[in-house]
C-alpha cells in the first residue's frame, strides 16, 4: 500500500506535465489545481480503502495528466444544454416544458445584448411599468379588464391568496386539493399564504349548497383549482363556474380560478379533448384567473393573472409582487408569444407546443418513412419499423389524453437496447427516447424536424463503436 501511495506524484510535479501546462494556459489556474488535488485524492482513497486492486490503477504522470484534463474539460462543458426530446411528451417538465417560437427566441438575444425600455415610458420620458408591456394584449386575448405577470403560476397562486385572503377563509372543494410536481400542494400553499382553508364537499362530489353553507363573514375568497394532472371520473360532480359566480356575487365574495395550463385556443378543433380556456373562465365572470406561461400557452416560464381591475390593482400593491416579479426576458418572449395568438392560425403554426399538438399521423407519416429508410440503409445492424402508439401532452395537462400517433421502433443487433439508450443520452446532443418491448421508440412529434438527421448520425456512431 505504502509503495503505491508513494507512486502518486506531487501536485506541483504533475502541473509541470506538458498536457497540464496546456490546460493551465486555457482554464482558470485555481480550478485546475483543485481538480488535480481531487483526482490525486481519489487515487489515494482507492488505495487506502482497497477499493480496487492497486496494480490496476494508472498512476503514471501521463495517465494522471490525461485524467485531470478530462475532468477539467467536463467541468467546463455546458451543463444546461440542448437535448432532443423523442419521448412524444410535448410539455416534458424534466426537459424544460415549452419550446419557444422562432421569433420569441430571437427577441431574447436582442434584448440581452442591449439596454431596453423595461421600465421606461418612451413617450413621456419617465419611469414606466414593466407590466404594462403585455397588459393590453392579455386583455384583448382573454376579454379580461386587467392583467399581471409573475414568475410562474405557483407564484400567482401565492400572490392571489395572500393578497385577497390573508388571515381569512378560502373555500375550496375537496375534489380540487391538487398536488402538482415539485411539492406544490394546494392546502400547503394556502397555509403559506396565511389563509384558512375551508374544504367543502367530498372527493368526488361537491354541490352548490356545500359552498353556500360554508360562507361566513370571514370568507374572503371562493377558489377553484383545475384538476390539471388527474381526473375524477364516474359518480362525480363539480360546480360550473357560472353557478359559483352567481352565488359568490350574492354574497359579494370574489371567485378565483387556478387554471393550471390555461389555453387560449379551443383544442377540440385540433382533435384534443376540451381543456377549459381562459376566455371561458373570464366570460363566466370569474374575478381572477391564473395560469402558466410555459404549459399549453407555449411561452416562457411565467404566471399570468387576468381578471377584474379592482383585484389586479390590489395584487399590484402587495409588496410580495417585488419578490415574484418577472425579468425582461420573460416579458420579451411572452409579448411575442401572445402576439402569435392575435391570429389563431399563426399561433398554431409558430408556437411549437401547438404545432406538435396539431400534427396528425398523416402529417407525420412521410417523415417517419424517410427516417426509417435512412436508418435501415445506413445502419446494416439496425432493424427499424413504423408502429402505432400514443403521444402525451404532459406538463400536468390533459393527463388522460392519449394522442394517436405513429412511432419508429429501432433495434441494433449485438447491442442491448438499454445500452443504446444510455449512449443516446450521453451523446454530444443527448437524445431521450422511450423503450418498449425491448425496442427503442422514437416519437418524432416532439423532435424538431431538423433534428431527425442528428438522431440517425448518433445511431450510426453507436453502431460503429460496437463494431470496433
Ligand atoms: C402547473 C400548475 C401550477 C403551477 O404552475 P407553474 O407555472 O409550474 O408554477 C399550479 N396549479 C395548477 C393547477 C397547475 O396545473
Amino acid at each position: 500500500m505504502q509503495e503505491y501511495l508513494r507512486k502518486i506524484p506531487a501536485v506541483n510535479r504533475l502541473l509541470q506535465n506538458e498536457e497540464l501546462k496546456n490546460i493551465l494556459s486555457q482554464y482558470p489556474q485555481d480550478l485546475v489545481v483543485d481538480l488535480v488535488n481531487q483526482v490525486l485524492d481519489e487515487k489515494r482513497q482507492m488505495i487506502l480503502q482497497n477499493k480496487v486492486e492497486a496494480t490496476y490503477l494508472d498512476l503514471s504522470e501521463e495517465g494522471l495528466a490525461r485524467e485531470v484534463r478530462d475532468v477539467v474539460l467536463q467541468y467546463m462543458a455546458p451543463r444546461l444544454k440542448k437535448v432532443i426530446n423523442a419521448t412524444g411528451t410535448i410539455l416534458h417538465t424534466n426537459l424544460g416544458r415549452a419550446v419557444l417560437s422562432e421569433q420569441a427566441a430571437d427577441v431574447l438575444t436582442q434584448i440581452a445584448r442591449s439596454y431596453c425600455n423595461l421600465e421606461y415610458d418612451l413617450e413621456e420620458g419617465r419611469r414606466g411599468s414593466r407590466y404594462s408591456l403585455v397588459t393590453d394584449l392579455l386583455c384583448r386575448l382573454t376579454g379580461a379588464e386587467d392583467a399581471l405577470i409573475v414568475n410562474n403560476n405557483a407564484a400567482a397562486v401565492l400572490l392571489v391568496l395572500s393578497t385577497l385572503a390573508n388571515n381569512q377563509e378560502v373555500i375550496l372543494s375537496r375534489g380540487e386539493l391538487v398536488e402538482i410536481g415539485g411539492s406544490f400542494r394546494m392546502h400547503e400553499v394556502m397555509k403559506a399564504s396565511g389563509c384558512i382553508l375551508k374544504e367543502v364537499g367530498s372527493t368526488n362530489k361537491t354541490h352548490l349548497f356545500d359552498y353556500e353553507d360554508a360562507i361566513t363573514e370571514n370568507t374572503a375568497l371562493i377558489a377553484k383549482v383545475h384538476t390539471s394532472n388527474y381526473q375524477i371520473v364516474g359518480f362525480s360532480q363539480m360546480i360550473e363556474n357560472q353557478e359559483l359566480v352567481e352565488l359568490a356575487r350574492k354574497h359579494q365574495i370574489p371567485v378565483y380560478e387556478d387554471l393550471g395550463s390555461g389555453v387560449l385556443v379551443n383544442l377540440e378543433r385540433y382533435g384534443v379533448s376540451h381543456e377549459p380556456t381562459v376566455q371561458e373562465a373570464v366570460a363566466a365572470g370569474v374575478d381572477l384567473v391564473s395560469f402558466s406561461g410555459d404549459k399549453l400557452l407555449g411561452g416562457p416560464q411565467a404566471g399570468v393573472i387576468v381578471g377584474r381591475k379592482k383585484f389586479i390593482g390590489r395584487l399590484k400593491k402587495n409588496h410580495l409582487l417585488r419578490a415574484l416579479r418577472v425579468d425582461k426576458f420573460t416579458l420579451a418572449s411572452l409579448e411575442v408569444t401572445l402576439k402569435h395568438y392575435l391570429r389563431e392560425e399563426e399561433a398554431m403554426e409558430e408556437i411549437p407546443t401547438l404545432r406538435m399538438i396539431k400534427l396528425t399521423s398523416d402529417d407525420l407519416a412521410p417523415r417517419l418513412e424517410a427516417f426509417t429508410q435512412q436508418i435501415s440503409k445506413q445502419i446494416p445492424s439496425a432493424v427499424a419499423h413504423i408502429l402505432e402508439g400514443f403521444s402525451m401532452i404532459g406538463g400536468g395537462s390533459l393527463p388522460l389524453e392519449k394522442m394517436p400517433t405513429l412511432l419508429v421502433g429501432v433495434k441494433l443487433a449485438n447491442l442491448s437496447t438499454t445500452d443504446v439508450s444510455i449512449c443516446l443520452r450521453e451523446a454530444q446532443m443527448p437524445i431521450i427516447c422511450r423503450i418498449q418491448d425491448d425496442e427503442l421508440i422514437f416519437d418524432l412529434r416532439t423532435v424538431l424536424p431538423e433534428q431527425d438527421r442528428e438522431i440517425i448520425k448518433v445511431l450510426i456512431d453507436i453502431s460503429q463503436i460496437v463494431k470496433k
